[in-house]
C-alpha cells in the first residue's frame, strides 16, 4: 500500500497542530481549522493534482462511493479542497460541508439537489439576483414550484409551507441589497420541510444558522470568506448525512471548487473575524455620518437604531457587518454623479474585500430586474450599496460624505 492510502500524509515526527475542538471562540477557530490532514506546514498545501493513486480495487470502489474521501478524483474531492471545508465546518459548527466553483453552484447545487419536479420552495422576495433568477426562472422549468415571501415579515414563511409538498425554505439574511433581516428562531422552528440559509452578508463570525435549528448555511465565500477579490468560491454546511447527499448531486452538477481558489478561502478565513471587526466599525460611523446628511432621504444598516429590525440584528449578529445602502435625494441621476465623484471607492460588483466598493443597485447588481420587481424588493432610483473595506475610516467617510455633497448639492 502507498503511504497515502490512510487518507493522511502527515509523517509520525511532524508536530501536531493545536486541536480545534478545545476552543469555541469563532475568531481562535478561524486560524485553527482545516488542519487536521497537514503536515507541518502552517498554510494550506495547493493540491493541482486531478487524480490520486488507488491502492486497491476494494479500496477504490468505497473511494468512488465516499462524500468524505479527498484523494480519488477531484471532482469529488481534494485535499486542498477539504482543508477549507472542514475549516468553515468547524466555523459554522457543522458536521461537514461541501465547497463549490461559486457562491452559485453552491445555491445551485442547494436547490437542484435536493428538490424534484412536483416539490414546492419558499423563498423570500429580498434576494441575491441570481438565486432570485434560478427560482424564478430555472426551477419552473424543472417543475419545481416556488412561492415568494417577504422575509422580514413575522411567520410569513411558516405561514407559505404546503405540508408534505414543500421540499426546501430558502432565506438571505441579511439580505441583498437593503439589507433585511430574517428572524432565524423562527425560520430554525419550521418543521417539515428543509431550512437554508445564504449567510454571505453575515460570515461565521457574525452569525452562525445552524445555531438556531437552521438546516443548511451556505455562502458566496467569493465575498468576506475569501476576502481578497481573489478567489470564486462557495461553501454549504450542513448534517454528515444531509452534505452527503448533496454530494452525490454535486458530483454530477460538476461545479467543485478549485484548489487554488480553495487555499485562498482558507487563507481568507484566518484574518475574517479581524476584518469583520474593522469594516464594521467603519461601516458605523460611515452609516451614522449619512443619516446626518440632507442629501440622504434614508440609510439601511444593522447597526443603526432607525433599522427596522434593529432590535433582531443586536439578538442574531455578533457584528453587523461592512454592507449598507442608502438612497441619495435626485434618484437616478444623484446616483450616477455620487459613483463618478466617489474618489477612494470604486465603482465596482462583488463585497467583502479590502477596496470600498459602491455601487448603483438599479443598474448593476439587479439590472435584470423589471420596474415593479426593483420596488418589491426596496430598490429605488437612488439607491447605493456600499461594501466598506479596511482603509482607514476617515477616509471612507470623508469619500463618500463628499461624493453626496457633489451628488445631491442641487436636490437637498
Ligand atoms: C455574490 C452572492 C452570491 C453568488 O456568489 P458567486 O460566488 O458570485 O457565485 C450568492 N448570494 C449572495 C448573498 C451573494 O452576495
Amino acid at each position: 500500500m502507498s503511504p497515502e492510502a490512510g487518507g493522511e500524509n502527515r509523517s509520525p515526527e511532524t508536530a501536531a497542530a493545536p486541536d480545534a475542538a478545545g476552543f469555541s471562540h469563532p475568531d481562535t477557530l478561524a486560524v485553527l481549522a482545516g488542519r487536521r490532514s497537514g503536515g507541518a506546514e502552517l498554510a494550506p498545501a495547493l493540491f493541482c493534482a486531478t487524480t490520486f493513486r488507488i491502492p486497491s480495487l476494494d479500496a477504490g470502489r468505497r473511494m468512488a462511493l465516499d462524500a468524505a474521501e479527498s484523494r480519488y478524483y477531484t471532482r469529488n474531492g481534494n485535499p486542498t479542497v477539504a482543508a477549507f471545508e472542514e475549516a468553515m465546518a468547524t466555523l459554522e459548527g457543522a458536521e461537514a460541508a461541501r465547497a463549490f466553483a461559486s457562491g452559485m453552484g453552491a445555491v445551485t447545487g442547494v436547490i437542484l439537489g435536493l428538490c424534484s419536479s412536483g416539490d414546492h420552495i419558499v423563498a423570500q422576495r429580498q434576494l441575491y439576483s441570481g438565486t432570485q433568477f434560478l427560482l424564478q426562472s430555472v426551477c419552473p422549468r424543472f417543475g419545481i414550484d416556488v412561492t415568494f415571501v417577504d422575509g422580514a415579515e413575522p411567520g410569513a414563511f411558516q405561514a407559505a409551507v404546503r405540508p408534505g409538498r414543500t421540499m426546501l425554505v430558502f432565506a438571505e439574511t441579511p439580505a441583498n441589497p437593503r439589507l433585511d433581516l430574517v428572524d432565524l428562531e423562527e425560520l430554525g422552528a419550521i418543521t417539515g420541510p428543509l431550512t437554508a440559509v445564504d449567510s454571505t452578508f453575515a460570515p461565521p463570525c457574525v452569525t452562525r444558522p445552524l445555531d438556531y435549528g437552521v438546516d443548511i448555511s451556505l455562502h458566496s465565500a467569493t465575498k468576506g470568506i475569501g476576502g481578497h477579490n481573489d478567489a470564486t468560491l462557495g461553501v454549504v454546511s450542513g448534517s454528515a448525512d444531509l452534505i452527503a447527499s448533496l454530494w452525490g448531486f454535486a458530483v454530477l452538477q460538476g461545479a467543485n471548487a478549485a484548489p487554488f481558489d480553495a487555499m485562498n478561502g482558507l487563507r481568507g478565513l484566518r484574518t475574517l473575524a479581524v476584518r469583520v471587526e474593522r469594516q464594521s466599525s467603519t461601516a458605523q460611523q460611515l452609516a451614522e455620518a449619512l443619516s446626518a446628511h440632507p442629501g440622504v432621504e434614508s440609510v439601511r444598516y444593522p447597526g443603526l437604531a432607525s433599522h427596522p429590525q434593529h432590535e433582531l440584528a443586536q439578538r442574531q449578529m455578533r457584528m453587523f457587518g461592512g454592507l449598507l445602502a442608502f438612497d441619495l435625494a435626485g434618484g437616478h441621476e444623484a446616483g450616477e454623479r455620487f459613483v463618478d465623484a466617489a474618489k477612494l471607492a470604486q465603482a465596482a460588483t462583488s463585497l467583502g474585500g479590502p477596496e470600498t466598493l459602491v455601487t448603483h443597485s438599479a443598474s448593476t447588481t439587479h439590472a435584470g430586474l423589471a420596474p415593479e420587481e426593483l420596488e418589491a424588493a426596496g430598490i429605488g432610483p437612488g439607491t447605493i450599496r456600499v461594501s466598506v473595506g479596511l482603509e482607514h475610516s476617515d477616509d471612507v467617510v470623508a469619500d463618500l460624505l463628499h461624493a453626496t455633497e457633489l451628488a445631491t448639492a442641487s436636490f437637498a
